[in-house]
């Protein structure tokens, strides 16, 4: 075994990602030559991670002029500045139709470059809303989405099954006359586009400001319906009971098939149980966590006791352009170097066994690719 193992080992290992963010994984270069097109810069934000205004000289210190910038403010997501201002920028980059497309396809490059032949990416339709740019509806939103991960499909041959984020702020912001449309109404359009690729949906964005609590309507929209549930629970609580508070309320009253994060989760040993028993897959992310601060080391996340226990973990990159060394193999390295190869051989089989938009013979042909791998895998 060696000392430590780096990203490079794990580099185009893991075939299948359960769990990234569109908007959190688009390349900086293509980002950057993106504003550059329209013959804009982006912008530093005015506000600081604490919501205090930041004194600049002038506009031109508010300037990120390459591509390196750009990316360093990103990587300041949650330690420097506010989600919101973060994504403001990449979500500035996909707000007509046609960028949509242009967005799809550079995440299947991006997606093929890192040997993904398959990804559960998941956005968040609402943020995309603008009549300027021909995206009217949730409805022309999500068609487009399709459209262009079919169009990337063609590309390069990578699968992307979307799943449909509600934000969480969105119910709060539909009451305050902030967004046109509610939480409802973006389940009901990815019901529309449960049988032309949609997979699922997902609870997202900022946890504290929305407890599962409020979504439960929403969630039970789909229940006769082909459309998986997922569900950020656990991941920014502050505390394990409140992170566990979160997750049993998932578990009780949203069916999930599956929880993002849910950092506390190896804590509880009755939910662990339920977890297992329903095999719910758990969508981990060690760097996400680590570079948020949500936990001090990958150890913490319990990983293996919940695979003993027999939950479907999952290692996955979620957002792999807000942090350094973000990519699914940089998160399957720090995964291999808490717990040993072992545990991260079983996530990738679990990645590929818990995927929901591949069929079984698919399945099997990915898990035997694994094992023609497995001595290069497996023996450093
Ligand atoms: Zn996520």
């Amino acid at each position: 075994m060696p000392d430590q193992y780096t990203a490079q080992d794990f580099y185009r290992k893991q075939p299948v990602i359960n769990h990234l963010h569109w908007d959190g994984s688009l390349p900086v270069e293509r980002l950057f030559e993106f504003y550059q097109h329209k013959g804009e810069f982006p912008l530093l934000p005015e506000k600081d991670i604490s919501g205090n205004k930041i004194n600049h000289r002038n506009q031109t210190e508010r300037v990120l002029d390459s591509p390196e910038k750009l990316a360093q403010f990103q990587q300041g997501l949650l330690t420097h500045w506010g989600i919101t201002d973060v994504f403001k920028i990449p979500i500035g980059a996909m707000k007509t139709d046609n960028d949509l497309i242009l967005a799809a396809i550079a995440h299947c490059e991006y997606l093929l470059q890192q040997g993904v032949k398959y990804a559960e990416t998941r956005f968040a339709p609402p943020y995309h809303l603008n009549p300027y740019g021909r995206l009217f509806h949730l409805n022309d939103v999500i068609e487009q989405a399709l459209l262009g991960f079919k169009l990337g499909e063609a590309n390069t041959e990578v699968k992307v099954r979307p799943i449909i984020c509600i934000n969480r702020e969105i119910d709060k912001n539909f009451i305050a006359g902030k967004s046109p449309v509610n939480s409802i109404d973006v389940v009901k359009a990815a019901i529309k586009y449960a049988e032309n690729g949609i997979a699922g949906i997902d609870l997202a964005c900022y946890e504290p400001c929305a407890p599962p609590d409020d979504f439960v309507s929403a969630y039970r929209l789909t229940l006769d319906t082909p459309l998986k549930r997922t569900i950020h629970a656990g991941e920014m609580m502050g505390s394990d009971e409140a992170n566990l508070r979160n997750i049993r309320y998932a578990l009780e009253h949203l069916r999930p098939d599956g929880l993002g994060h849910a950092i506390s989760l190896h804590k509880d040993p009755k939910l662990m149980e339920i977890v297992a028993k329903r095999s719910i897959r758990i969508e981990s992310s060690p760097r996400s966590n680590l570079h948020c601060q949500f936990i001090k080391n990958p150890a913490d996340l319990g990983l293996d006791q919940l695979l003993q226990a027999g939950v479907k973990v999952t290692i996955n990159p979620d957002d792999p352009m807000m942090w350094p060394q973000g990519d699914v193999a940089d998160n399957l390295a720090l995964a291999a170097n808490a717990y040993g190869i072992g545990v991260v051989n079983q996530t990738i089989r679990n990645s590929i066994e818990t995927a929901w938009g591949l069929n079984k013979e698919e399945k099997e042909q990915m898990v035997k690719d694994l094992q023609f791998n497995k001595p290069e895998l497996f023996l450093k």
